[in-house]
């Protein structure tokens, strides 16, 4: 007998109320909608960020973007911004449906390729980035550092740098956003410290010291690396929160400008008529809601964003399902965060990201480690892409919301089913060793010839 209780009830009394919550405990993989989405903008509107924040934080982009296109040539071509490239992907979507489902579904699918951001080839690179230059900016403006007429080239500067050098940033990350802070951090000058959990693979430690970044290592969870990380951080240390960070957050968000001219680009419509769906990989829950955020904030109630937990890490989905965010944890469930999807492999949803998705998220879905392998199998041979377990989550997305009541039932409510756009964020992956990348591959594949028969 579990007798904890969260909220006002025991966890059977949880399990009892809402039998999704038992089979997430069982590590079924579930499919939800959000009976609290109402649609409109209430939830922008209530969610307490200004709608200037977002005006902003693109703004500031641009304003670095000379200095990120001297310091990262990669990003020479355009001009300092960081962006990934938009694909549609057909062949994909007829091959992942025959693989998964007997019928055809109607849309197009297209693939937003976070896995290929520029700097640390994953969605990190939005959030985790824009932080760290909004610390520098704010260091700067304070010491004078900064003139009005300068070019933010300056950013790269000797001056700087041994200025940041007195400065210290850290972070608590399963790999991805430690990569970010901590490349972009020591770029700056920054004494950075990141703080990784035991799920972080060696070779984002190896990545991070050969630049120069200390690696604190835990033997324990994402939540532990954090606490841990807070804790020791002292006066003239900036920590990157990611439990609770609004900048994150904003730096996400600015992906919606991105996309929509992106769209825009290639005469995609996004309308009433022809709405836009879209599958988002989530941690703590700062990428997916930030970027969640932007595409509310510009589509309305045209685009509908669901969320994507390994089984073993449904930390968004238990903390939306009970109303307790960030009370509870995946432990609360007897889940233990063990998988292979290290970007997700969160106990605890941020504190203020799930109450904001309670009114802008349409549903949130639980994938098995088998079918993630499976899926990096998939993509690789259908369409040359490769993704890490993190990223490839969102795949079954469009498949699962044809292939379930709720799903089906989601769709017919709203208009222009038959005519949407599915949009799979494919979050990491780009900077996977390729001999690590084999062995995911070889994993995917035996288990997809097994399950073959
Ligand atoms: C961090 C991460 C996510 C989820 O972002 P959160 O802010 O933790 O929700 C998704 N995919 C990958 C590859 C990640 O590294």
């Amino acid at each position: 007998m579990n007798q904890k209780t969260i909220g006002d009830k025991s966890m059977d009394q949880w399990k009892k109320e809402f039998p999704l919550l038992a089979e997430a405990a069982n590590l079924e993989e579930i499919f939800w909608v959000n009976p609290h989405y109402t649609g409109g903008d209430r939830g922008i509107r209530e969610c307490g960020l200004s709608p200037e924040a977002m005006d902003d934080a693109s703004a500031r982009f641009a304003r670095f973007a000379p200095f990120i296109a001297k310091a990262y040539p990669e990003t020479e071509k355009t001009g300092g911004v960081i962006e990934s490239p938009l694909r549609e992907a057909p062949k994909l979507f007829g091959g992942l449906t025959s693989e998964f489902l007997t019928k055809e579904v109607p849309g197009r699918l297209f693939v937003k390729c976070d896995s290929h951001l520029p700097i640390s080839g994953s969605i990190k690179a939005r959030g985790g980035i824009y932080e760290v230059l909004c610390y520098a900016e704010e260091l700067a403006l304070e010491r004078g550092l900064l003139n009005k007429n300068d070019t933010y080239e300056v950013f790269g500067s000797d001056r700087f740098r041994a200025f940041f050098n007195t400065r210290e940033l850290a972070v608590g990350s399963t790999g991805n956003l430690g990569l970010s802070i901590g490349i972009m951090g020591a770029k700056l000058g920054f004494k950075t410290t990141v703080h990784m959990s035991a799920d972080a693979r060696q070779w984002k430690k190896d990545l991070l010291r050969s630049k120069g970044v200390t690696v604190v290592e835990y033997e324990a969870d994402y939540t532990i690396a954090v606490a841990e990380g807070r804790r020791q951080a002292g006066p003239h240390c900036h920590f990157v929160d990611d439990e609770n960070s609004k900048r994150l957050f904003l730096g996400y968000s600015v992906a919606a400008f991105g996309l929509k001219k992106q769209f825009e680009d290639i005469h995609i419509t996004i309308d009433a008529s022809h709405p836009l769906y879209v599958y988002l990989p989530c941690g703590v829950g700062g990428g997916p809601g930030g970027v969640t955020y932007g595409l509310k904030r510009i589509y309305g109630d045209a685009v509908h964003c669901f969320f994507v937990e390994p089984t073993h890490a449904p930390c968004m989905l238990l903390g939306l399902v009970t109303g307790c965010h960030d009370k509870v944890s995946v432990g609360d469930f007897g889940i233990d965060t063990k998988t292979c999807a290290d970007g997700l492999a969160v106990g605890r949803p941020s504190r203020f990201v799930g109450p904001i998705m309670d009114y802008l998220l349409s549903g949130a879905y639980t994938i098995s480690d088998e079918r993630l392998y499976q899926l990096v199998y998939h993509l690789a041979n259908l369409e040359d892409l490769w993704l890490e377990p993190s990223a490839v989550a969102g795949f079954m997305g469009p498949i699962n919301l044809w292939s379930s009541n709720p799903g089906k039932d989601y769709m017919q409510r709203h208009p222009g089913a038959d005519q949407a756009v599915h949009l799979v964020w494919a979050t990491g992956g780009s900077m996977v060793p390729p001999e690590e990348m084999r062995k995911y591959y070889q994993t995917g594949k035996a288990l997809a010839q097994a399950s073959r028969g």
